[in-house]
């Protein structure tokens, strides 16, 4: 299993920096994990394969790349892309995004082969399948209904928080898989942001040093996603004076190989 985290910011020469604005994560170039910057930074073979978009939350920076990407491909579609999230996900992007205000509701559209967006929908603790994929949903602890996945293919299994803050049943989940291959997990905020943090539902460093504490898979490869550009130099330092054995900042664009 390969994953990369697709870049979504520029630095000042116009190239991606190591910032990360939005979400989207895509495994073996086919299957999509949120869609932030899934239409803007996403290469050629991965709009070619990508059909399969399985969101976390309906945050705008996991969602914002989905729509330009089913518009940009929309007269080539031979498939419909298909969209897999909570009810209550679902619910949200087709009220405030798909809703012809915001963009084109293309759940109600078809190009001259097939339907161009169908809506497919998972509950909390459900395993379902993507292409060779078997995603199992957990909920965690963010502002708006959102889930982490345990994602695995035949060999490598891969844990992944969304945006939240402190968990239970995601560690319970993850501790009882029999080996994880990485974790990815959020820390959005810096520790003097600490109210900030709470009230958004996120981590800083200080409480994602608690939060390993209930990771039992010690040789785990740990991964830190979803800092806030603005405070990406002060997370990542503090994320280092933790000295967690095995605990590194994801690099944005990197294709990582299980
Ligand atoms: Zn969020």
């Amino acid at each position: 299993m390969k994953f990369q985290l697709l870049p979504s910011t520029f630095d000042e020469n116009g190239c991606a920096s190591a910032r990360q604005h939005l979400s989207c994560f895509v495994i073996d170039d086919c299957v999509a994990i949120d869609a932030g910057s899934l239409a803007m930074a996403s290469s050629s073979t991965q709009k070619k394969q990508i059909r399969d978009v399985v969101l976390t939350h309906a945050h705008l920076d996991h969602v914002a790349g989905l729509p330009l990407f089913i518009d940009d491909l929309f007269a080539k579609l031979k498939v419909p892309v298909r969209v897999f999230g909570t009810k209550e996900v679902i619910e949200i992007i087709e009220r405030d995004i798909f809703n012809w205000h915001v963009y084109p509701s293309f759940s109600e559209l078809r190009n001259g082969n097939s339907a161009v967006l169908e809506y497919q929908t998972f509950e909390n603790g459900k395993e379902f399948l993507v292409k060779h994929l078997r995603f199992k949903p957990i909920a965690v602890n963010h502002k708006v209904p959102t889930v982490g996945f345990v994602i695995s293919d035949d060999n490598k299994t891969l844990g992944l928080s969304g945006d939240t803050a402190e968990m239970e049943e995601f560690w319970e989940v993850l501790n009882a898989e029999k080996k994880l291959s990485a974790l990815l997990i959020e820390c959005a905020f810096p520790d003097e942001l600490e109210e900030l943090a709470l009230v958004s539902h996120h981590l800083t460093p200080q409480r994602l040093k608690k939060e390993l504490e209930k990771f039992t898979q010690k040789d785990c490869p740990i991964y830190v996603i979803n800092i806030k550009p603005m405070y990406f130099d002060e997370v990542v330092r503090q994320v280092e004076t933790l000295k967690i054995k095995n605990l590194e900042i994801l690099k944005v664009g990197r294709v990582y190989n299980l």
